[in-house]
């Protein structure tokens, strides 16, 4: 790869030599994924070593110079691709959404207004009305944008629910609130909630985290008492966000009934279906969903269960007018408004944007809905299965919602918490499988999560075989 007189040089044949080695590489790297260890063995010092060991002085590349780069990106990676990553959601891609991010990187569409990118633009309004529409919003009401996690989906809630209460918020800001506002959330919420409200400016005082009933689900009853006190105290109740599957063990809660709740009170009502939301796409399982049409608003992260790429989150509202609301400002070096059409910039946080959304358009191109509907439901019967076989080799297995994140722990290890750790520390140190460890009332347990799109039964038993046998050594070193 000799440069020519620029520094730039970079030809479109060298472009084609690169791509095809690098698509190789990725190509050989997913079908041998299993054999890798799941957590690299590298040290930091070693990460550093080889970042810094290409010459920026000097930029003259060689094929060598590639495959180094390739192999030191899987080298000090975690292989969440895995299927012996059961994990905290970080799915293995759909393949064929690799090329979505090639596509939006080679024609760079910026999507902060229409007329820089009519095809992307109209393209993640159709999706927000499809999945608007599939959340069971009203057609003509529904709106939302595509964000870069579950957290800025929060955060547009919590802005939406501020400026649907106070009109004039856009002039007066958080100075124009005479009254104390007040926050509800389970226990188990997930803490994007909190830097949602430091974000604006509320800080973590405003937030009441309601305890949760023996299945982790939001305590209802223990919710209106404390509005029904801080209504009486002379704070305003702002909005209840519930949570669609919370990250420690899959909780939902009872959407239906705070949804009556929020009515009754005139709460704005924010679901966090960051993970489980993705429970839309099963016909047998959206059941478990119910009451979340009417909600205000939604956040779904499709980098979590949908499998796409890290950065695709979709905010759904019901309001159709709120996040203009929110978001508009006057320039006058923008391009003109298009008739019909809104720009992407008076309707969200970002200003130039890249596609998020075309990842989604894709996997719904090659698998569509009925594809995502298998990706779920053959989930949920392996989490099924898991809990089945652990029960069956004598483990205490907590699954408290059809969602397939198992909490399990074994008799031999009650009011062991650190003997808990020290285990998976080692499941996790021998790269042989990836789990986690969560607290439930005081008693620490092993944490595991189906989101892989290739484990299968046999990943269950090897994780099964490697537990007995830590169970086993651990009983006869004490
Ligand atoms: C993961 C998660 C979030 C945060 O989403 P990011 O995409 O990581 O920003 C919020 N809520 C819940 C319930 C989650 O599981």
């Amino acid at each position: 790869m000799k440069q020519a007189k620029s520094n730039l040089a970079f030809s479109e044949n060298n472009l084609q030599t690169t791509f095809q080695m690098v698509l190789d590489h990725v190509t050989q790297y997913h079908r041998s994924v299993s054999d890798f260890d799941v957590m690299p063995t590298v040290s930091q010092d070693d990460i550093k070593k080889r970042l810094r060991r290409f010459d920026f002085n000097n930029a003259d590349r060689t094929l060598e110079d590639i495959i180094d780069l390739l192999n030191d990106i899987e080298t000090c990676s975690l292989n969440v691709s895995s299927p012996n990553y059961f994990g905290l959601f970080t799915p293995k891609v759909l393949l064929p959404t690799i090329i979505a991010d090639v596509l939006t990187t080679a024609y760079n569409p910026n999507l902060g207004s229409w007329d820089h990118a009519p095809y992307f633009v109209e393209l993640e309004s159709y999706l927000i009305q499809q999945l608007g529409e599939k959340f069971g919003y009203p057609d003509r009401h529904r709106d939302g944008v595509f964000t870069s996690g579950g957290t800025e989906g929060n955060l547009y809630g919590v802005l939406c629910a501020l400026n649907y209460s106070f009109n004039r918020l856009n002039e007066t800001g958080i100075q124009g609130i005479k009254e104390e506002l007040t926050v509800y959330c389970s226990a188990e919420a997930h803490h994007s909630v909190v830097k949602a409200l430091k974000a604006v400016g509320l800080g973590s005082k405003t937030l009441r985290m309601i305890p949760t009933r023996a299945d982790l689900v939001m305590d209802t009853k223990i919710l209106e008492i404390r509005i029904k006190e801080d209504l009486t105290e002379g704070k305003r109740p702002l909005m209840i966000i519930a949570t669609a599957g919370t990250t420690g063990a899959g909780a939902i809660d009872e959407l239906d009934r705070i949804s009556s709740i929020s009515k009754a009170y005139g709460i704005w009502f924010h679901v966090d279906a960051a993970y489980g939301g993705a429970l839309i796409f099963s016909s047998r399982y959206k059941k478990l969903l119910k009451g979340i049409d009417h909600s205000d608003s939604i956040s779904f992260d499709l980098h979590k269960w949908p499998a796409l790429a890290v950065g695709t989150c979709v905010f759904l509202t019901r309001h159709n007018n709120i996040l203009r609301q929110v978001f508009e400002v006057e320039t006058n070096y923008m391009p003109r408004k298009t008739k019909q059409a809104t720009d992407p910039y008076l309707n969200s946080l970002s200003w130039s944007r890249r596609s998020i959304g075309f990842r989604f358009y894709i996997a719904l191109f090659f698998f569509g809905w009925k594809g995502f509907e298998e990706l779920i439901d053959s989930h949920i019967r392996l989490g099924r299965y898991f809990s089945k076989v652990f029960k069956q080799a004598n483990w205490k297995v907590i699954q408290v919602s059809a969602l397939p994140i198992l909490c399990f722990t074994h008799p031999d290890l009650k009011n062991r918490n650190e003997k808990v750790q020290a285990i998976c520390d080692e499941v996790v140190g021998s790269g042989k499988a990836w789990i986690s460890t969560y607290k439930i009332y005081d008693q620490l347990y092993f944490r595991a999560c189906i989101i892989n799109s290739d484990t299968r039964k046999p990943h269950i038993e090897q994780l099964l075989e490697l537990m007995n046998n830590k169970i086993r050594l651990s009983n006869t070193e004490s």
